[in-house]
């Protein structure tokens, strides 16, 4: 008998982790040595550390847990009591996903819906929410279209963030993907009403895929008339062969900018070679190289930089693919413009294009 259970209790456990679960670090840019997550009005959260179970509820009157870092270990604040472990995570009731909101006091806030992990990373909490693939996709979605993207547009988009989550697991050390450009920009689920969220059911489960598998789909802001390759950027090639298509949007609509580095920042900048732009983007901020097309020129102690597009430049144009929904393409004839010679599947199954 007592076999059965533990074995029943193993089922549970490996069931709360999915083989369709994404890792996705959170807040990692802000480096915190401070977290507090609380549970949202009318429900409950569990924290789990040190070997105890502890809830967090509004109704209850101790609703936020505080954690720190203290040295190699978390500190963690409920209520009045003080913990220190090595790491805590955070569940609903049963053990599974819950609907949690996480803060860095003073700076920012977000709700998101699965289990939270947090532990000590060189002097900084590491946050790792583990969520349902949908629930991925749909934030980054929400994150990356305007509220007034038409909806096929919002499709593509979905399929292609989709495919990346499924094919681009294990970006990072300690989880899948982080929540900013260098894998997808991802923030808070969006409720089910909003376009973003419709967007996403419409298409659940639905993948891009090359040869019979899906892959990581890369997409851009947009682009410079003409989409870019991982060759011309100075990239290894990728599972898909990226090709380079025509962006009517973009080419008729070029989005202009400029930007002034110091000469030695200019030094470091190699023309088509999109690591020196991201690694220069990353010291200076996203906007001082937005994107791979662009011209240079040397005006006295500084050099000016114009150019068209933002970012990679590489697969799917979100203007373009705006523009193309505009005109009345539905999502798979935006998908096949952008990445020839793929196809939609579901999940594990058969194609549909
Ligand atoms: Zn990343
Ligand atoms: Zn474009």
């Amino acid at each position: 008998m007592k076999i059965t259970i533990a074995f029943l209790a193993f089922i549970l456990a490996s069931s709360l982790a999915t083989a369709q679960d994404v890792r996705v670090g959170v807040f990692g840019l802000f480096h915190p040595r401070q977290l507090a997550v609380s549970a949202p009005a009318g429900s409950a959260l569990v924290v789990h550390i040190a070997g105890k179970s502890l809830v967090l509820e509004e109704s209850s009157g101790v609703n936020i847990a505080d954690i720190r870092v203290g040295g190699d270990n978390v500190v963690v604040r409920v209520g009045t009591h003080i913990f220190r472990a090595a790491k805590i995570t955070v569940t609903s009731r049963n053990g599974g996903p819950a609907d949690f909101n996480l803060a860095i006091a003073g700076k920012i806030t977000r709700h998101y819906r699965g289990a939270l992990e947090v532990k000590p990373d060189s002097r900084s909490l590491s946050a790792v929410a583990t969520m349902d693939l949908e629930t991925a996709v749909a934030s980054v979605v929400a994150a990356e279209g305007a509220v007034d993207t038409p909806p096929e547009a919002l499709k593509a988009l979905s399929v292609a963030a989709r495919s990346y989550f499924v094919a681009g697991k294990g970006r990072h050390r300690d989880f899948d993907f982080c929540d900013t450009t260098h894998c997808q920009f991802l923030r808070e689920a969006p409720a089910s009403n909003t376009v973003a969220a419709q967007a996403v059911a419409a298409t659940r489960g639905l993948v891009i895929a090359y040869q019979s598998q899906p892959f990581v789909a890369m997409y851009t802001r947009s682009c410079s008339g003409r989409t870019l390759t991982p060759a011309e950027l100075g990239l290894p090639s990728a599972a898909y062969p990226y090709y380079s298509v025509d962006c009517k949007y973009c080419r008729q609509h070029p989005s202009r900018w400029q930007s002034r580095l110091s000469t030695e920042d200019a030094a470091t900048l190699h023309s088509s070679n999109e690591s020196s732009r991201l690694r220069l983007d990353r010291r200076l901020g996203w906007n001082a190289v937005p994107s791979n097309t662009f011209v240079v020129q040397k005006e006295g102690e500084q050099t000016v930089l114009r150019g068209v597009g933002q970012g990679h430049g590489i697969g799917l144009c979100q203007a373009g693919a705006r523009a193309m929904a505009e005109e009345g393409a539905d999502f798979r004839e935006i998908l096949a413009h952008y990445y020839p010679n793929t196809v939609i599947t579901t999940l594990g199954g058969a194609p549909l294009r």
